[in-house]
């Protein structure tokens, strides 16, 4: 029950400890933050804030003002460039390698104040369509390695502004945690000819403690070696290997299922600070050992010393306990737009 667990899926080991969410200020739920302002005349990424932005790239069109849904944007500090780098450097302290890729912005809505998990079936239809769209175009680029992509929200989960917002990098270079999961898949259908992840959900759906929601094709599971309080991760039933293939339909699905994961946490946390992310390396786009899932997971604790010196996470929580949680959570009723459809 607690202990180590590792992850069939990743290789990942993480320390389960329950006991540890007995101490003193563990408790750390997220505050009620004051509304933002439907709109904010000082922000870039509200309509009217053009000129503050270094271009847009594509837009989801819309009928009404202020004309589009969703907007695309060059990140304005990026952690890649595309201009071709320098020459590799030595340095006899350590290795240089170039840094070369994309950083963009994915602006999900026109209204400061708006939010995934209460976005109407057709704005959300087309929030995931940019995601798709955006993991389609910067995996054809031709050098891209990796492409990630990722959401923020609240301070502690590193959004610095407020407007709802997600992000998107391409790498030359499939990075190291990224490497050593894909490495790590590849064995282990190497080993056996089955992706470990469809291995895993058929135990997932045998166990049954650790579900959260099933729907026609996705299932929303809190992981057996979950690296944090209320980890979720979203996956395909069907083994798929790479996100943004899926028609409009199963993307507006998996778009529901993600905002109920959302509304989830919302009912059991108040407004946690939380990163989602979608992640894979470009060559797997139809490999047999690469599944997709998106990884939602609650910043509810600064690492301390101990995963800082073992880059082993610690769970206070037991994830199955966390799945019943979540499972049982009261969700608002739909909206309107949703029933009528
Ligand atoms: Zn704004
Ligand atoms: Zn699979």
């Amino acid at each position: 029950v607690s202990g180590f667990r590792q992850d069939r899926t990743t290789g990942e080991w993480v320390l389960v400890a329950p006991e540890r969410a007995r101490r003193p200020g563990s408790n750390q739920a997220g505050g009620a933050a004051a509304a933002p302002p439907a709109f904010d005349p000082g922000c870039p990424f509200c309509p009217g804030g053009e000129h503050r932005l270094p271009g847009i790239l594509e837009e989801m069109p819309s009928e009404g003002p202020p004309g589009w849904l969703t907007r695309v944007v060059p990140n304005r500090y990026p952690l890649l460039r595309a201009e071709p780098p320098g020459p590799a450097t030595r340095d006899e302290a350590g290795t240089c390698a170039p840094a070369q890729g994309f950083h963009e912005v994915i602006v999900e809505s026109p209204r400061h104040d708006a939010d995934p998990s209460r976005l109407p079936a057709p704005e959300l239809s087309a929030l995931l369509r940019t995601y798709a769209s955006r993991c389609r175009a910067l995996r054809a680029q031709p050098a891209v390695e990796a492409v990630v992509l990722f959401r923020n929200h609240g301070r502690a989960a590193g959004a610095s502004l407020r407007h709802p917002h997600a992000q998107i990098v391409a790498s030359t270079q499939v990075p190291p945690r990224l490497a050593a999961a894909r490495d790590w898949a590849r064995a282990h259908h190497a080993r056996g000819g089955r992706c470990a992840t469809c291995e895993q959900l058929e135990i997932e759906q045998r166990d049954g403690r650790r579900i959260v929601e099933a729907t026609p094709h996705f299932l929303a599971i809190v992981p057996f070696a979950a690296r944090g309080p209320f980890e979720t991760w979203i996956v395909p039933r069907q083994h798929e290997a790479t996100f943004g293939r899926a028609d409009d339909a199963v993307l507006l699905e998996f778009g529901r299922l993600l905002q109920r994961a959302l509304l989830r946490l919302r009912a059991v946390l108040g407004d946690p600070p939380y990163n989602y992310t979608l992640a894979f390396a470009a060559a797997d786009r139809d490999a047999a050992w690469s599944h997709w899932g998106l990884r939602l997971l609650p910043a509810l604790a600064t690492p301390g010393g101990f995963e800082l010196a073992t880059g082993l996470p610690v769970n206070p929580a037991l994830p199955e306990a966390d799945a019943e949680t979540l499972r049982r959570a009261s969700l608002p009723p739909p909206q309107a737009d949703e029933s009528a459809h």
